[in-house]
């Protein structure tokens, strides 16, 4: 294997892009088979949005004991310390499986890649990097993750703010102090909501500027402890047979009820239920079509705005907060800790500004409506150019030339979020059109997928491997019309899932919806039948 130098040009059988969840198991899978693998990574350590996050109350919203790998050493020596693990918690658990499977040599960080053409020529990729590196690779592996690229409105008079401005992903790294400050966060998606209870709590004032109002669920946060782990330990390896099982990988049962067989009073019982063991229950556990009967959507986003209405004293602010326009989905669900209740405090103050947007910063605060909010700092939790945004900011091309971003101008299309017709030897790790489920899970699925591909191209000697235009016209078309029968797309508001939180972002949808089981279902038939949809050159 070649030592990566700055300036030169390096031969590897591989280039991984990320040491998060999906670069570090591309990276692992890669190295098993015996390839040369480097992998290049802009942040200090490894981790991705869990290096990058580092806000106050990032946390995962996936039960701890599945929102990680299903690691045989890991699972033995790994304890994890809460339901829902704090991002400190997260990145120490990648670094310790990026420690024991020695994956730190192979992993260039502070770098970030720049370009990668496909040289038909040679059957090998040239792939750039911002230190000047050039890497010729025979395998092009992207692990960029989902929420890697973060979208910033161009907010008229940003620059003309005298106060502090903190964007939640490049968060200070020792911390903010609010005390004794006015501060407001404009966003209320997932981060919005980790974040603002938090800043209530410290700052003199604050003012949460909300243009859509989410359904947040009641995280129901505890430590674990030593029953409960032993518990999850002796069962370790059915819970995680049972996460590949599970349409979105969780660790969440999934239920057959429909709610004409039962009545309305043990429907309102079953939601009630659903609420109080909180994070995602309502989505899967209550009823079996929450997902694909308007009906169904509604009975639970009544019960939701319900218990909005019965958390939040002021009236008027529990209406500004009970989402009326979306379905439940049409946004990913946030999971707070006592979001809500927030609401109460009178140090907080909620802004409405879906019908009067912010109209301009100024010296001293924001402009909503014609009213000055004087504020010392201003928190963007304004979200991601999720999936495709981190990839089409390379400059990727393929065969004569094309390139990725021209390709994907109506949004992306590919075989299993994994692989692009045009693209030879190029893979995804938690690509543009993998599962929505448990991301970590998602990670290895696809990494699994990609390494099985390499490994049978490297038996039958192939130098090129590359998906056929039918099978991503086929995946593609039946990714759609499988959302197309949910009821997430249905709504007013923006949703990155479909593309649409960012202006001028082609609209379609980002992730598979239909299962996990579904998508590995596609995948076990392609292998049984060795290949047909892949030419190995
Ligand atoms: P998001 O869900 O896209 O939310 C962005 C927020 O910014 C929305 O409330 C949006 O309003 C608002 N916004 C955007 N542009 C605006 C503008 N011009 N004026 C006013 N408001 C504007 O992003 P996110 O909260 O960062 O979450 C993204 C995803 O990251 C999550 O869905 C989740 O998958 C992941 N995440 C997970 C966790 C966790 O708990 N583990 C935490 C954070 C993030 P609109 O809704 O009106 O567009």
């Amino acid at each position: 294997m070649s030592t990566a130098q700055d300036g030169g040009e390096m031969e590897f059988d591989a280039l991984v892009i990320g040491a998060g969840f999906s670069g570090l198991q591309g990276l692992k899978k890669l190295k098993d088979l015996g390839l040369s693998v480097v992998a290049i990574e802009t942040a200090e350590d490894v981790g991705g949005v869990w290096w990058w996050n580092r806000f106050p109350g990032a946390r995962t919203d996936s039960q701890s004991w599945v929102y990680c790998f299903d690691d045989d050493r890991l699972k033995k020596s790994w304890r994890w310390t809460e339901k829902y693990s704090p991002q400190a918690e997260v990145q120490a658990y990648l670094a310790e499986f990026a420690r024991i499977h020695n994956l730190y040599p192979h992993i260039r960080f502070g770098t970030s890649v720049t370009a990668a053409h496909y040289d038909e020529d040679a059957q090998r990729w040239s792939v750039r990097t911002d230190d000047g590196t050039t890497y010729s690779v025979r395998y092009f592996v992207t692990g960029t993750g989902v929420t890697a690229t973060p979208y910033v409105p161009d907010f008229p008079g940003l620059q003309d703010f005298e106060g502090e401005v903190l964007m939640t992903r490049a968060w200070p790294e020792d911390g903010a102090d609010f005390s004794g400050k006015r501060v407001g966060v404009i966003g209320t998606g997932s981060t919005g909501v980790s974040v603002i209870p938090l800043i209530a709590e410290q700052a003199e004032r604050l003012t949460v500027f909300q243009r859509t109002p989410n359904y947040v669920f009641p995280a129901r946060n505890n430590k674990l402890n030593d029953y409960e782990w032993a518990s999850i330990a002796r069962r370790y390896d059915d819970i995680m047979k049972g996460v590949r099982e599970h349409p979105f990988a969780f660790d969440i049962p999934v239920s057959a009820t429909l709610p004409d067989e039962v009545s309305p009073e043990e429907q309102q019982r079953i939601l009630e239920r659903a609420w109080e063991k909180g994070n995602h229950w309502m989505l899967f556990a209550a009823f079996a079509d929450v997902f694909t009967s308007e009906r169904t959507n509604k009975l639970a986003a009544d019960y939701i705005r319900e218990r909005i209405r019965a958390i939040v004293e002021d009236p008027a602010v529990a209406e500004k907060l009970c989402p009326k326009d979306h379905t439940l989905g049409h946004k990913r669900p946030p999971v707070g800790h006592d979001y809500y209740e927030t609401y109460n405090r009178p140090n907080v103050e909620l802004i409405d500004i879906k019908d009067t947007p912010i109209e301009r910063f100024e010296a001293r605060g924001l402009v909503v409506d014609g009213r000055l909010h004087e504020v010392d700092a201003v928190v963007l939790a304004t979200g991601f150019d999720v999936l495709t945004g981190t990839l089409n900011r390379i400059d990727i091309r393929g065969r004569g030339g094309q390139r990725l971003v021209d390709k994907w101008a109506g949004g992306p299309r590919t075989y299993l979020g994994v692989m692009v017709d045009g693209f030879p030897n190029l893979f995804m790790i938690t690509g543009p059109q993998a599962p929505f489920a448990n991301i970590p899970t998602v990670a290895e699925v696809t990494a699994d997928i990609v390494t099985e591909i390499v490994a049978h191209a490297r038996h039958r000697a192939s130098p090129e491997v590359e998906v056929s235009e039918d099978a991503v016209d086929g995946y593609s078309d039946l990714l759609s019309s499988i959302f197309d029968m949910t009821v997430l797309g249905r709504g007013e508001s923006r949703s990155w899932l479909q593309g649409t939180n960012v202006p001028g972002k082609s609209e379609s949808p980002l992730l598979w919806v239909g299962g996990l089981p579904g998508y590995r279902a596609i995948w076990a038939d392609e292998s049984a039948k060795e290949y047909p949809s892949l030419q190995f050159t």
